[in-house]
């Protein structure tokens, strides 16, 4: 049987970063459940689904044609969408906002869950997301709710959008550094608050979650602190 690690938390919090290294350390399968929700949206955009129609948008997730490759370590993944390779769209804030969006309808919900579960394989899996301690694998081995404070995480996530060549000459000096650093942590609360309050799976950590505070914290040292909570 496999063995879950269930890592669930806000967005940018560094659970991204963590899983990748957890699932290279453990020698699991990874589950990045955030990107089914984001490869949803942007299937939906690219077919002209109306973001109100439920029942359309529950139709892409469940057609979904998705691939992940791991690829060689420390190359990230490679993710497929109806066969072709899709970019930097994936992983903007623009498609996580919309993303949170059709995250939020409970029929979408229920169209990818089984597609999650499917993910776990011998010898373990580290699934990645809002709900996968708290719906997708309750029976998870280990659960941990990685957090960090906003500004700090719309901070890595600015980090993170520089360091892929993401930001314009404009964005990374100035004022414009500020201004963006301030939209990031505009667009990060407001996903957070639609993602913590919405009726369906909202975000909060399991009753037998270890909850981590990142904030002043290394990624290695987050991870030292994941393994140390593994041998127990
Ligand atoms: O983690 P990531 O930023 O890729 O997630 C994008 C959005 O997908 C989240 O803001 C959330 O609304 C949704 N999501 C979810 N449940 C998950 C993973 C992601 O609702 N397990």
């Amino acid at each position: 049987q496999a063995i879950v690690v269930a890592v669930d938390g806000p967005g940018g919090a560094g659970k991204g970063t963590l899983c990748q290294l957890l699932a290279a350390e453990f020698g699991f399968a990874l589950l990045d459940s955030g990107a089914l929700y984001r490869l949803t949206a942007l299937a939906a955009q690219r077919q002209g689904v109306d973001f109100d129609d439920e029942a359309a948008l529950a139709q892409v997730a469940a057609n979904l044609d998705v691939r992940f490759d791991a690829g060689e370590q420390g190359q990230g993944v490679t993710t497929w969408l109806q066969g072709e390779v899709v970019g930097n769209e994936l992983r903007t804030e623009q498609t996580g906002g919309l993303a949170s969006k059709v995250a939020a309808l409970t029929p979408v919900r229920d169209a990818l869950l089984q597609r999650q579960r499917d993910f776990a394989q011998v010898p373990g899996l580290v699934a990645d997301g809002r709900d996968m301690g708290t719906v997708v694998f309750p029976e998870a081995a280990l659960k941990i709710y990685l957090t960090a404070g906003a500004e700090e995480r719309a901070q890595r996530r600015y980090l993170q959008l520089r360091d892929k060549g993401q930001l314009s000459d404009d964005e990374l000096q100035g004022e414009g550094r500020n201004v963006t650093l301030a939209r990031l942590l505009e667009e990060i609360n407001l996903r957070d608050e639609r993602d913590s309050n919405r009726a369906v799976a909202p975000l909060r950590p399991a009753k037998d979650a270890q909850i981590i505070d990142s904030t002043a914290m290394s990624i290695e040292e987050v991870k030292a602190a994941v393994v140390a909570f593994a041998k127990e």
